[in-house]
């Protein structure tokens, strides 16, 4: 049956009161201060689950028996909805004394309680819609019943404009009634949550809407990120209760994005539902707490990495289905999912667990590898990049931390994929190719000349100014590691026990191991392209020329497991493990031309209580002290040039020396290294030039750590 704009606007009146009066009543529930006030709220809630249930059992059987049976439900619920006033008069009753007529009790403080209020709440909802769909003629569930039907019926209940819209509107409304119960940072997070509700994008079956809500709800949970990181960036000590919501709420974010993402490819909502489903529970076990929200705690995420860790892996697993549903939604399901090359699953078990593995390595390449992938990646890191600058104490620090944002918008993002179409890329090969080898097509004779020019450009960079104009600027990496929160992960470099490995300048086992077969395995596919173009043989992986397919195995598959996995290997794996050739090839150039570290004063270094420098590397470059006291500078090819290292040094005392040194030493105008005095310090002297970054929280953990 079609409704008439009145009978609509008539249910719609009845959802929002209805979620008006829910959010109400959960927060009398919250506030009882008894068995008795506790019950009556209790009942009223059951009366109002009631009355859907009732009207379900009615639409399903439209005559004098549905009827029959819609009272009997609707009494059953107010049966149930007795229970605690009828248990809270009976404690009265044995209370003797009179002092104490109804037994006390708190709703927080007995969890079944307030799961089971939660549990109410929700399925009031979900009644609603179900009913609502069934009075707007949707066939749900009828015929005979089968579990897909089931799921069926359950996603297009959950995902309806009837279920989101009335739930957004109870967290809104339930949060303004507990506005003054959070602090700042939960409050806006809260916020946020019922913002991503409202914008559902399957509620409303209209292109404008799916697009403006997938929009919408994208840049809604990258805020949401971007607080929540910010957060965690200035406070590393959390309670059990806010580390464990934070966890919960980005993996079901990764839930919901993953159920978005199938939903664009195949109209199934069964995935995206049980994330809503799970973020309602996530949200209202958090409005209604017995104890009212608090802060701090005793927890230092910074020292547990398997925490940590679920924090990176959720919010990547969310970005990258955030990134896959735009790409699907701009570009197209057909344009965007049918162009990647997946391999048909036949043959023999080793055929078929190959082409596997490769459909999953080229699916998930192709969403890491996709602009909007990397604009939403951008749009996050970038601002935690920018949160950086401010804090950052050194010119030049905020001028380069500046550039590698311009560096990733421009080069990673805006060039490649929007300016130059696809088709012209091979024909500029300093954009076309990146991390130095053909990305964009196979090695062609034609590409030599540009190859080699890339080659030659970089390098030369590397050798007049070290490898920092890669590795610190214009790769797309750094932006990801230098953000605030990422930054302050450096700290597992010293602290997880693949981290400790690879410590220091010195090339351990795994990085040459690692190095070894990163180079051989590029060359060795850079060969079989070029033979393969020229007709000697034919190659490929499923169809792939071999560069490309290798590139897209270490960029952008293997990179994001190591970037992912801070918290056992520490920051900046790529270089650290030698898995990155092209850094590898610069650092190399880097290690023998005219960057460095130097001191002003080796003594400085020599009587300095910190060692700070060394701390705040994020490559793990912990033997620079020695070398400065040693030799008073400093030379690695890991050096990558972040400069962490000199703005954590307490005393100045540091600073990075390229060619302009060397050309202005030549003229006899050496270059004027830092406008901060070098104070010297004493065994009693405390260093008076503190850095507000460099010794945020890895130094302060360090601290803590030893005392
Ligand atoms: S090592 Fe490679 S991936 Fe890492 S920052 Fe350098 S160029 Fe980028
Ligand atoms: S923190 Fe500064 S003074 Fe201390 S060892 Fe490092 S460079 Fe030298
Ligand atoms: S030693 Fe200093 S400049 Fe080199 S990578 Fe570490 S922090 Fe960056």
């Amino acid at each position: 049956m079609s409704l008439t704009p009145l009978d609509e606007a008539i249910l719609w009146a009845i959802a929002v009161s209805t979620a008006y009066i829910t959010a109400v009543l959960a927060k009398k529930l919250t506030e009882a201060e008894g068995m008795m006030q506790f019950g009556y709220s209790f009942f009223l809630l059951t009366v109002l689950a009631g009355m859907p249930a009732a009207a379900l059992g009615y639409l399903y059987v439209p005559n004098f028996i549905g009827a029959f049976w819609a009272v009997w439900i609707n009494m059953g619920f107010m049966a149930v909805g007795l229970i605690p006033m009828i248990y809270g008069f009976m404690l009265g009753l044995s209370d003797y004394s009179g002092a104490n007529r109804y037994a006390k009790i708190r709703l927080g403080s007995w969890p079944w309680v307030r799961w089971s209020v939660i549990f109410l709440i929700i399925l009031n909802e979900f009644m609603m819609g179900w009913a609502f769909l069934l009075v707007n003629g949707a066939p749900l569930v009828t015929g005979q019943f089968t579990l897909v039907r089931a799921l069926e019926g359950f996603g297009s209940i959950v995902s309806s404009s009837w279920f989101v819209f009335s739930m957004a509107i109870e967290m809104g409304v339930s949060l303004f009634l507990f506005r003054k119960s959070f602090p700042r940072t939960p409050f806006f997070i809260l916020v946020l949550q019922a913002l991503i509700m409202m914008l559902t994008p399957t509620a409303i079956e209209n292109s404008a809407w799916q697009e403006a809500a997938i929009y919408g709800s994208s840049i809604a949970m990258t805020v949401l990120f971007i607080i929540l990181f910010d957060y965690l960036y200035k406070n590393n000590r959390l309670n059990a209760g806010f580390s464990n919501y934070i966890v919960a709420l980005v993996g079901i974010y990764g839930l919901m994005m993953g159920g978005l993402f199938a939903w664009e490819i195949t109209g199934d909502t069964v995935v995206f539902s049980v994330a809503i489903l799970s973020e309602m529970f996530l949200y209202f076990g958090m409005i209604i707490r017995d104890k009212r929200f608090s802060l701090g705690g005793s927890r230092h995420w910074l020292l547990q990495p398997w925490w940590a860790f679920g924090i990176i892996l959720t919010t990547f697993v969310s970005e990258f289905f955030m990134g896959g549903v735009l790409d699907l939604q701009i570009e197209g399901v057909n344009a965007f999912w049918g162009s990647i090359n997946f391999a048909s699953v036949s043959g023999g078990l080793l055929s078929r667990l190959s082409a596997l593995a490769y459909n999953f390595l080229i699916g998930f390449s192709a969403v890491t590898g996709s602009e909007w992938f990397l604009i939403m990646m951008g749009l996050e890191m970038g601002t935690l990049v920018a949160l950086k600058i401010r804090v950052a104490r050194e010119f030049e620090t905020k001028v380069r931390l500046a550039l590698l944002m311009v560096a990733y918008a421009g080069y990673s993002v805006i060039l490649p994929f929007f300016i130059i179409p696809s088709s012209e890329l091979p024909r500029i090969p300093w954009v076309g190719w990146s991390m130095g080898i053909g990305s964009s097509a196979a090695l062609a004779p034609a590409f030599f000349v540009g190859i080699a020019g890339t080659y030659l450009v970089s390098g030369s960079l590397s050798f007049l100014f070290g490898a920092r104009q890669l590795c610190s600027v214009v790769c797309t990496a750094p932006l990801m590691y230098q953000g605030t929160f990422y930054d302050s992960m450096k700290t597992f470099n010293r602290t997880s026990r693949l981290g400790r490995k690879l410590l220091t300048s010195r090339m351990s086992g795994i990085y040459k191991v690692t190095l070894t077969a990163v180079w051989v395995s590029m060359i060795a596919a850079s060969v079989l392209s070029y033979l393969n173009s020229v007709g000697m043989v034919h190659v490929s992986v499923f169809g792939v020329d071999t560069t490309q397919f290798m590139y897209a195995f270490y960029f952008n598959f293997l990179w994001y497991i190591i970037f992912i996995s801070i918290p056992f290997v520490g920051t900046y794996g790529c270089v650290t493990t030698g898995m990155c050739h092209w850094g590898t090839f610069n650092q190399f150039v880097s290690r023998f031309g005219f960057f460095r570290l130097k001191v002003k004063d080796r003594e400085v270094c020599r009587q300095c209580p910190t060692k700070d420098c060394a701390k705040a590397c994020p490559v793990g470059l912990t033997d620079m002290p020695g070398h400065f006291i040693a030799k008073g500078e400093f030379r690695s090819s890991k050096c990558c040039g972040v400069g962490d290292c000199v703005t954590a040094c307490p005393y100045g005392n540091m600073y990075m020396y390229d060619v302009r040194h060397w050309i202005r030493e030549r003229l006899g105008r050496p270059l004027n290294e830092g406008m901060l005095q070098v104070q010297k310090v004493g065994v009693s002297t405390r260093p008076s030039v503190r850095s507000p970054e460099g010794r945020s929280i890895n130094a302060r953990l360090d601290d803590e750590k030893v005392a």
